[in-house]
């Protein structure tokens, strides 16, 4: 029988985006690799950078909220129950549509579990959740990626937005000019830690992944901005936490096939482990929460 103490605490997620551009910025190491000549046009150019894990983390989150509403269960609004998020009707709203008031589900935050949604992501300020979301460092030099330490391959791109001016007399003369910060063609590991493992903690994740994995073209479950420009469409794939960290790098080997013993690991996984954390969730939900 599958348990829980057989898998590691740290998890990764495969993913892939044509392009990507997240809200918070991107945190790139031009100033070191440029020399003053930067030119984002130049394809030789070296520029890595990372991702900041908010937007990854809200999008995973979205996923996992699905998953429990799925099954006619509520979870925690991600907003606070005071402040701007009351005023209008959106919280209200949201509250009759699978959400309960954020930290609703507990009486004592220091000691009820709550939601499962609640139990993960923790709920207030002083509470830092039991999954650790890192952020993904990417650059463009394959053989400089570390799949094992939660990296990806992916190329920085600056989008420009110009807005003209339609006058003759101005010389369509730009009017505005709006800079992003872009990822292009990633691929990669997202690197995420249990504090504290539950099996159904892996199930809720097993889930999750599956589900936006299949509505990723969803504008809801896009990643990120520039959605109405094809950003943020991201396939996604936990990779097999039964893989030793030479069979998780061959995962992102286009060169070679997976072995024989990752085979019969992904048996092993689909077969037995998979089905026991599901129906941990499974259990865990019926419970209540
Ligand atoms: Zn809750």
């Amino acid at each position: 029988m599958a348990t829980i103490d057989e898998i590691d605490r740290d998890v990764y997620v495969r993913i892939q985006a044509d392009l990507l551009v997240v809200g918070d910025s991107i945190m790139t190491n031009r100033h070191h690799s440029s020399n003053g000549n930067y030119n984002e046009d130049e394809p030789q150019n070296k520029i890595g950078g990372i991702i900041p894990p908010f937007s990854l983390s809200g999008w995973l989150r979205h996923g996992m909220e699905k998953v429990v509403q799925k099954r006619d269960t509520t979870v925690c609004h991600p907003g606070e129950a005071n402040a701007n998020f009351r005023k209008g009707d959106v919280y209200d709203r949201d509250l009759n549509a699978g959400y309960h008031e954020k930290g609703a589900c507990v009486e004592d935050a220091n000691e009820d579990d709550g939601c499962v949604v609640f139990d993960l992501f923790g709920g207030f300020n002083n509470q830092c959740g039991k999954i650790m979301r890192r952020p993904i460092q990417f650059s463009p030099v394959r053989d400089s990626v570390d799949y094992t330490r939660g990296q990806a391959e992916g190329h920085y791109r600056r989008l420009n937005r110009n807005v003209v001016s339609r006058n003759r007399e101005d010389n369509r003369e730009p009017l505005r000019n709006t800079e992003l910060d872009a990822v292009g063609n990633l691929d990669g590991s997202w690197h995420l830690s249990f504090r504290e493992q539950k099996p159904e903690f892996v199930g809720l994740l097993i889930e999750a992944i599956d589900f936006l994995d299949t509505h990723k073209t969803d504008f809801m479950h896009q990643l990120g901005g520039a959605r109405n420009f094809g950003g943020g469409i991201v396939d996604c794939e936990l990779i097999n936490p039964l893989y030793s960290e030479t069979e998780l790098r061959r995962v992102f080997d286009r060169g070679k096939d997976p072995t024989n013993k990752m085979g019969e690991k992904d048996d092993e996984w689909g077969e037995e482990y998979r089905p026991a954390f599901v129906e941990a969730l499974e259990e865990r939900i019926e419970e209540g929460w």
